[in-house]
Formats: C-alpha cells, sequence, structure tokens
C-alpha cells in the first residue's frame, strides 16, 4: 500500500502525469468512442420507443410503472454487468381539467395548463377581477389590499437565451407565485407561460409543493393568451376572468430509480454516475425532457461497453425518478448515499433537451482541473469549449451538491428547448439525430475519461473544504 502511494507520488511529482494525465491508449479509445458515436444515431431508437411505446409518464401514474419497466428490461438486453433499481417515494398529482376564461369586458378562451400540485377550484371554476403585476417581486411588493378577493396575473416573459438563464429568471412566478399570492388573499394565479414560443399552446411545471402550506388554483396561459390579457388590461374597464381547475394530489407512492453498471476493472468501488430523468410531463411525449437525456446517457454507456477493454473504474446510468414534481429521485439518491460520496468520481446529467453542447464546465478539486482541461481537448473537436468552474452535474445531481459531489455540466444550446419545454409539443420530431449523436459522443468521451483519469477529483470534503476556503477568502 505505502509502495504504491509513494510511486503514485513520485511520478506525479516527476511531472509526466501532470503535463498528460491520459496514456496514448486511454485517448485512443476516447478518440474511437467519439467517432463510433458520431456514426451512430446517439440512441434515437431508444427515445423513439420511450415516446412511442410508453408516451407522457409523468412520476406516480400507470406510464411511470411501465417506464421503469422499459428501462430495466432495456438495460438487460444490453447486457450491463448490474441492472437494479432503488425506490423513491413522494406525492403525486393528478390533471382532471383546466379551464381560463374571459368574461369581460370581451369574451375569449385562453389556452391554459394547470401547474404541478395546483389545488382544484371549486365546479364550475372560480371568477373575479384580475389583477396583474410585471413580475413575482412587483406581487411580493404589493399591497394585500390591492391583491384580496382577486385573481392574480404574472405577466413576466421568460427571455430566449443560450445557456437558459432567462428561465431561472422567470421562473420564480411559477414555482412560488400561488404561495406568494396566497398570502395576500387572492384567489387564484394565472401566469404567462414560462417558454419563448409565440405559439399558442401552454407550458405546464412544478411549483414548489409543501404540504402545510396554502396553494391557490394556478394555471399558465400561453403566450399569445397572455398578450391578449395584456391588451384587455390596458383597457379602462375590468377584466374579469374564470378559472377552473379539477385536479387531485395524492399524499405518497413509490418509484424506482433505474441503474445500470458496467463494472471497472481496477477501482470498481470508484464510480463515474451519468445520468437522466425517467419522468416527464403529462402533456407531450417527454422526448426532449427528458427522453433525449435517457437516449445520450445509454447510447453512451453502450458503446463503452462495446469496447473490448473494461474501464478502470465502474461506469453508471442512473434514470432518476419524478426528476418533474421535486427532484424526488434525485433526493432518494443523495439521501442514500451520504456516506459515501467520496466514491462518485464525477457525476453529468443530461437534462436540457437534445441541443449541441457547446461547453464543458465542472466542479472539480483545484488539482484536478488540468485533468478537466486533458478531456476538453478530446471533446474540442465536438466543437466543445471549456467553461467555468462550477455547477452541479444537472438537477437531479442538485440535492448531493451539499455533499460536495464533483461534477461536470455538459452545456448544450437551449436556444430552443423552452419553446416546447413542458408543453403538448414536446415530441420526437423536435430531435435532430445528428445533434443527439453529439451529445452520447461528448458523454462517451466523459464517461471514459472520467473513469481512466489519474486521481480523483475531489468529491465530499476535498471539494467542501476548497470552496470554503475560497469563500472566507473573498470575504
Ligand atoms: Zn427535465
Amino acid at each position: 500500500m505505502r509502495t504504491t502511494l509513494w510511486l503514485a507520488a513520485g511520478l506525479f511529482l516527476a511531472g509526466p502525469l501532470a503535463a498528460e494525465p491520459y496514456s496514448e491508449e486511454d485517448l485512443a479509445i476516447a478518440r474511437e468512442l467519439r467517432e463510433s458515436a458520431l456514426a451512430g444515431d446517439g440512441g434515437y431508437e431508444i427515445v423513439a420507443e420511450l415516446t412511442t411505446d410508453i408516451g407522457p409518464r409523468l412520476a406516480g401514474s400507470e406510464a411511470d410503472a411501465r417506464a421503469v419497466e422499459w428501462a430495466v428490461a432495456l438495460f438487460e438486453e444490453m447486457g450491463f454487468d448490474r441492472v437494479w433499481t432503488e425506490p423513491a417515494t413522494f406525492p403525486t398529482w393528478h390533471r382532471g381539467l383546466e379551464r381560463t376564461e374571459v368574461v369581460s369586458p370581451a369574451h375569449h378562451e385562453l389556452v391554459t395548463l394547470a401547474l404541478g400540485f395546483s389545488p382544484a377550484t371549486p365546479k364550475g371554476g372560480i371568477e373575479a377581477e384580475v389583477v396583474m403585476f410585471d413580475d413575482l417581486a412587483a406581487l411580493e411588493a404589493a399591497d394585500p389590499a390591492e391583491v384580496a378577493d382577486r385573481i392574480v396575473f404574472i405577466r413576466n416573459r421568460m427571455e430566449r437565451t443560450r445557456t437558459g438563464a432567462g428561465y431561472g429568471r422567470a421562473v420564480g412566478a411559477r414555482s412560488v407565485g400561488s404561495r406568494v399570492a396566497a398570502e395576500k388573499g387572492a384567489l387564484a394565479l394565472v401566469i404567462r407561460s414560462i417558454g419563448t414560443s409565440n405559439n399558442r399552446f401552454a407550458h405546464t411545471g412544478m411549483q414548489r409543493f409543501d404540504s402545510d402550506v396554502r396553494m391557490l388554483p394556478a394555471v399558465a396561459i400561453s403566450n399569445p393568451d397572455a398578450d391578449l390579457l395584456e391588451r384587455l388590461m390596458a383597457g379602462d374597464e375590468p377584466v374579469r376572468i374564470q378559472v377552473e381547475v379539477d385536479a387531485e394530489t395524492v399524499e405518497a407512492y413509490t418509484s424506482q430509480n433505474v441503474f445500470a453498471e458496467i463494472t471497472g476493472s481496477e477501482m470498481p468501488e470508484e464510480i463515474v454516475a451519468i445520468g437522466a430523468h425517467l419522468d416527464s410531463w403529462d402533456v407531450g411525449t417527454g422526448a426532449i425532457d427528458d427522453g433525449a437525456g435517457v437516449a445520450i446517457v445509454t447510447e453512451a454507456a453502450r458503446l463503452i461497453k462495446a469496447l473490448d477493454r473494461r474501464p478502470d473504474r465502474s461506469i453508471r446510468i442512473i434514470l432518476f425518478a419524478a426528476e418533474e414534481i421535486g427532484l424526488w429521485g434525485g433526493r432518494a439518491w443523495a439521501n442514500a448515499r451520504e456516506d459515501e460520496i467520496e466514491r462518485y468520481q464525477l457525476v453529468a446529467e443530461s437534462d436540457f433537451g437534445a441541443g449541441r453542447i457547446y461547453a464543458i464546465s465542472a466542479r472539480v478539486k483545484d488539482e484536478a482541473w488540468p485533468v478537466i482541461a486533458a478531456i476538453q481537448d478530446e471533446l474540442a473537436p465536438l466543437g466543445i469549449e471549456i467553461g467555468d468552474r462550477g455547477g452541479n452535474g444537472g438537477p437531479d445531481f442538485y440535492p448531493a451538491a451539499a455533499l460536495g459531489v464533483a461534477a461536470v455540466d455538459l452545456r448544450q444550446d437551449g436556444t430552443e428547448y423552452f419553446d416546447y419545454h413542458h408543453t403538448v409539443n414536446d415530441t420526437l420530431d423536435k430531435i435532430e439525430p445528428d445533434a443527439l449523436a453529439q451529445n452520447a459522443a461528448a458523454y462517451a468521451v466523459l464517461a471514459w475519461l472520467g473513469a481512466q483519469a489519474p486521481m480523483d477529483f475531489g468529491s465530499g470534503e476535498t471539494i467542501l473544504a476548497e470552496e470554503a476556503q475560497r469563500e472566507a477568502s473573498a470575504d
């Protein structure tokens, strides 16, 4: 043991490892993986099957259970070394009907979707005068007297960006608008869809759910319908609308995170995990969110499995349960790994559609950054640049961020993602096979080189200590 440590330290200090972290053989395999992924379909057949045979798969629905069975069968058929599931328990929500209607000063039916965990209205709906706010902050600042007994309309419009940053700026209206409006005595919430399309369909999505907090019936209307409502609000007459929702929340359902592993030959206890989420919203077929991610990581692992040699460390696929309704699979995964996060060499999730990857960002210990740079060298032919330090690997790895998990974000072009996100229009035709193959190539290279890396990336205490130190020196 001691000899090995000294040898490793000696090699490192002597320089060759520091200058070039990877052997020629490992790099040659990375290039082979990259080229074979580009020559393939990126897993297009996988997402075609998932969206066609299973379709929409809201967490807790009958289709969710079928999707779990489908994934287990797929992984077993592909011949991974180990295939298993781990439970995740969460409250579920079921959509009945939703309706938003302007009753005066003109009559309009607005294209509507209820938001996740919206309670039902009384049958026939709620009718009241509308009070409009520019964004969540304006609602938060409002005098309750302006809001009480009215229907709140938040009109903020999501901005289109490559990074998806516009989503983060706008989504608060959806995630907490209902509870803020409830505190001020409103009767219901209507938001402009958090999406970038001008087509006439609404974008659903999650509201932060807590069974102890009162929420209002809450719906999103399409962008053109929100424009219409704004024009009506600009007139002199009060605008009255009806909102009707029928929906049901069920306290507990248990679904499964689904795993497949290629067991490492040298350090099988150390793991590179690439993930996606298996659930989707109940509208559309969950093609870009997140059937694409399921296809990308499965295809990447399949290519590595097809090599005539094993990676040094183990590589795992994780298909998370119940991401859309509150990261429940990700939370269950993190909770079960509180005492062994150091085993996770690197994690990365594909959950941003099927657009091309343009940058690699990473949250790793300082000493390992040159290894990330060496990985980027092999991603450069795919058009992938070096990004910033940081990130959390994707939404389902966010709950593990507090444990200090080492994570890579392969940043996808999200310019068009929010045209389809959480809508009836999230369907297979939105996926471009060439772009999917570019993603699969990047994940294959990342997983392989992550598993062959000459050092760990600092998961756990090392990363947390370095971050605490940086924060202290910044003060
Ligand atoms: Zn997603």
